[in-house]
């Protein structure tokens, strides 16, 4: 699959299967919460897709070969990647699949589902260690009852996985304080999500969220654990202009951060809260090309990425893997 293909069903998002019944189970994070996806992998390139009923991308299977077509016309041949955790190679785990929060993209607060309790990640973890296949463990949640308490909460997680001897990252909504906690817990990564680098969209679509004090936790984080090792999700396709995301992105790794450029999902429990244009494939080819070149003057590398969406690429364009 050439990278021209991978934006292409990156820009589409979903798929169709001839067979259906090989989807995987539903996802609690990510893009399509809620939704069974599927994970396709041809050459060195990984692209996770939606499974709906009907969509001009169709995926068959012939034994262990997949192809994915296009109007009938065939435009990549791979094969379907079991996750393990959510995504393959990594124990990718969703504490509290609920949010105080209400972003307006987010199908989270909408689900309102279960929160996990310590003994049920340390049981799925250890479950994923056993395949063998789990090379890094990641940690996110929705915020059940405040910032400081979900940092808490896994916090002691992370204290406990650390001797399965495997990288971990967290994804929390950040606080004053809060790289802290997860340093001295063990972690070694952290993404905080600014969603928009255009202020004035983060205003509507994330009410109750703090752009700078994100932006601020991003900071300390790089100071604490290094470049390379802290990302932020920007999603393209809230109404934001390039010249806002160049902008955004330059400001970002000006800090040390690693921008992860995610397409805007229109999810169905999202349906007439906030105007979704997905992105073209021309419009994520070009900004993941500036993302990759501004990494690359400053110094910065996403393949030294230990865990998360960075080593996943199913989602984006990933510098340092994709491009
Ligand atoms: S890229 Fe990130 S959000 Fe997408 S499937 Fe992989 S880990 Fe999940």
């Amino acid at each position: 699959m050439d990278l021209e293909t991978k934006a292409l069903l990156l820009s589409r998002g979903t798929v169709q299967l001839s067979q259906p019944g090989r989807e995987g189970k539903m996802s609690t994070a990510g893009p399509g919460a809620g939704e069974s996806s599927i994970f396709f992998q041809s050459g060195s390139r990984m692209v996770r897709l939606s499974v709906v009923d009907s969509t001009a991308i169709q995926l068959e299977m012939d034994g262990d070969e997949a192809t994915i077509s296009l109007e009938g016309r065939v435009i990549a041949r791979g094969r379907v990647v079991e996750p393990l955790l959510h995504c393959p190679d990594q124990a990718y785990i969703t504490i509290s699949e609920r949010c105080i929060y209400d972003c307006k993209f987010c199908a989270v607060p909408r689900l309102m589902g279960k929160v996990k309790s310590h003994e049920r990640v340390m049981e799925m973890a250890k479950e994923a260690m056993a395949t063998g296949r789990l090379e890094s463990i990641s940690l996110t949640s929705g915020t059940e009852v405040s910032p400081q308490h979900e940092a808490e909460r896994v916090a002691a997680l992370v204290r406990d996985l650390l001797p399965f001897g495997l990288p971990i990252g967290v994804s929390v909504n950040p606080f004053p304080g809060v790289n802290r906690i997860l340093l001295d817990a063990g972690a070694d990564e952290v993404k905080y999500n600014l969603e928009t680098v255009d202020r004035d969209i983060f205003a509507q679509v994330c009410p109750g969220l703090s752009y700078q004090e994100i932006m601020d936790a991003l900071e300390e984080a790089v100071e604490l654990f290094g470049p390379n090792h802290v990302f932020s999700n920007v999603i393209i396709g809230l109404g934001e202009s390039d010249q806002s995301l160049r902008q955004g992105i330059d400001e970002l790794i000006d800090m040390g951060v690693l921008p992860i450029l995610r397409a805007a999902y229109p999810h169905p429990l999202r349906r007439g809260e906030v105007d979704i244009v997905r992105p073209s494939a021309d419009r994520m080819l070009g900004l993941a090309r500036y993302l990759r070149m501004e990494l690359d003057e400053k110094g910065l590398d996403g393949s030294l990425a230990l865990t998360g969406c960075y080593r996943c690429t199913g989602c984006d364009l990933a510098p340092g893997r994709d491009l």
